[in-house]
């Protein structure tokens, strides 16, 4: 399987808000596949759908030492959330090399459907509570820079589009030869 190209901040396509997934088929299961290979690729502990620019309900995670708890949540949804706050240094494969502490509820009740459809519900804590919301932010088009300072955020922002700029400077030079 091809691994997908994953959108990097400050790509506005990032912003988009993603539809809920209607179609349970093959097509969904390929794309979950794909999703898992890339994050492991990276390597990652949670991908959602908006980062390959799939603007749909789809997240996935995986916070175990050997890639062998892969999650999926389709459509998920935050029904209960603790007034406990934890503080997590975060980071993302859209803002790679970019580590912050971002404050959110530190257990959450999440309720989802899996890939054929059917409903789940699952209580999460810690790491796992701090990567489902974390997913389900780019869901509606928010990345976690947004919960840093303006003027962090602006630097973040910076630093972005400087890699950006030297990168396709390297893949033109690499074109050319
Ligand atoms: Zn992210």
């Amino acid at each position: 399987m091809p691994l997908l190209n994953i959108l990097r901040y400050p790509d506005p396509r990032l912003h988009k808000v993603a539809r809920p997934v209607t179609i349970f088929d093959a097509r969904l299961k390929q794309l979950v596949a794909d999703m898992a290979e890339t994050m492991y690729d990276a390597p990652g502990v949670g991908l959602a759908a908006s980062q390959v620019d799939v603007h749909e309900q789809l997240i996935i995670v995986d916070i175990s030492d050997n890639q062998t708890e892969l999650r999926v949540l389709i459509n998920p949804e935050i029904t209960w959330a603790s007034s406990e706050m934890q503080v997590y240094d975060e980071g993302c494969l859209s803002v790679p090399g970019v580590y912050d502490g971002v404050e959110r509820p530190a257990r959450v009740k999440v309720r989802a459907l899996d890939v054929d459809g059917n409903t789940f519900e699952t209580t999460a804590e810690g790491l796992l509570a701090v990567c489902i919301q974390h997913e389900m932010d780019h869901l509606k088009g928010k990345v976690f820079v947004e919960y840093l300072s303006p003027l962090k955020r602006n630097r973040i922002k910076a630093k972005m589009l400087k890699e950006e700029r030297e990168l396709n400077r390297d893949k033109k030079r690499n074109s050319d030869r």
